[in-house]
């Protein structure tokens, strides 16, 4: 547990940057001619340079993933977590950033490329790992997921949770947990299947499945996904067989909808009312993050849905890790620097 005391040393809250390679279209300006990286930004150890129009800010964060930065790279950096997760903690591991800055790279992988696998499947093989490794030593793990999204077919808009699939059957437990839900009237849970799962692999498989049912289209998909937050659950309940220790632990990844701007989605009507409604979310997290950092009393946790469904999971003894996803291309030098001004706040 070395690693849970440095946690605990330095506060529960944790900021990670990840800027993203340039994309091969990116590569080139409107000329075709090849510009390099970076061309606005500068990183240095921990500490990431933006220029805007002549004037340079500066950030610094618990750590800066470059562009070469692999999926295993990443990943290394997280497993500690996840085994905090095992060990009876509550995690939240969020990924934070404008629409094509890479979050559902860090939290997915890219599809089609296995070896660039992201967070979701690595944080299973490691738990499905974990778990065999202790049986011998009497621990028994049991788990079931959720996959929530927000979305907009809701009568509270974009800020209903849906549950998509539930997996993993723990008989009472979970159906107290969705009788709970739906009880409290903020919650409707709808296409809910549960199965058994015994592997990591079963588990991407589901999770394949969940996101596809998300929308028909592939380009409505990239839509719907930017615009809605996909909120990862994996709890974890063990129990040794021969000492009678328990423990509950909660992990959750969460792939938040895209951070641009009001100006730059051009929004107008309904779209407009969609994107008010993300900024609002995006920026209660952030007063809640804040407000656990400085240690506040009041945490307004009850100013968004998000931040509602993951009370239990903030606070306390709980560990949060935040990913600020960024875009190296110069176009996006504006949002990079919303986005970093955001995660410095929260860091
Ligand atoms: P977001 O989810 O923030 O909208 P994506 O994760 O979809 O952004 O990334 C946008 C594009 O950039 C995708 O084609 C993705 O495969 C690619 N990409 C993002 N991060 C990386 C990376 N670290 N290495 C290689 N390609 C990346
Ligand atoms: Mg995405």
């Amino acid at each position: 547990k070395l690693h849970n005391t440095i946690l605990e040393l330095k506060g529960n809250i944790r900021v990670f940057c990840r800027v993203r390679p340039l994309l091969p279209d990116e590569n080139c300006n409107s000329e075709g001619k090849v510009i390099s990286y970076p061309t606005s930004m500068e990183v240095l150890g921990r500490g990431v340079d933006l220029r805007q129009s002549g004037q340079k800010h500066s950030f610094t964060f618990d750590k800066v993933f470059m562009p070469d930065a692999s999926q295993e790279d990443v990943f290394v950096e997280i497993s500690q977590l996840v085994q905090s997760a095992l060990d009876g903690y509550k995690v939240c591991i969020f990924a934070y950033g404008q629409t094509g800055s890479g979050k559902t790279y860090t939290m997915m992988g890219r599809p089609g490329h296995p070896e660039e696998k992201g967070l979701i499947p690595r944080v299973l093989e490691q738990i499905f790992q974990t778990k065999q490794s202790l049986q011998p030593q009497g621990w028994k793990y049991e788990m079931f997921q959720c996959w929530k999204f927000t979305t907009k077919q809701s009568e509270i808009y974009c800020q209903q949770i849906k549950l998509l699939l539930n997996v993993w059957k723990m008989g009472l437990l979970e159906s107290n947990m969705l009788l709970n839900m739906m009880a409290s009237g903020n919650t409707h849970v709808s296409d809910l299947t549960v199965v058994d799962v015994c592997s990591a692999k079963e588990v991407s498989f589901l999770l394949n499945q969940a996101a596809n049912s998300r929308s028909v289209g592939k380009t409505q998909m990239n839509e719907q996904s930017s615009r809605s937050h996909f909120v990862f659950t994996l709890r974890i309940y063990g129990v040794n067989e021969s000492t009678e220790q328990q423990v509950q632990g909660v992990l959750n990844l969460i792939d938040l909808a895209g951070s641009e701007r009001l100006s730059k989605s051009g929004s107008t009507g309904d779209r407009l009312k969609e994107t008010q409604a993300i900024n609002k979310s995006l920026s209660s997290l952030s007063d809640v993050i804040f407000s656990l950092a400085k240690k506040e009393d009041h945490v307004p946790f009850r100013n968004s849905k998000l931040t509602y469904l993951l009370q239990p999971c903030l606070g306390g003894d709980s560990k949060t890790l935040m990913f600020v996803n960024i875009s190296p291309d110069s176009s996006s030098v504006g949002e990079s620097l919303c986005s970093l001004r955001f995660a410095a706040r929260v860091n």
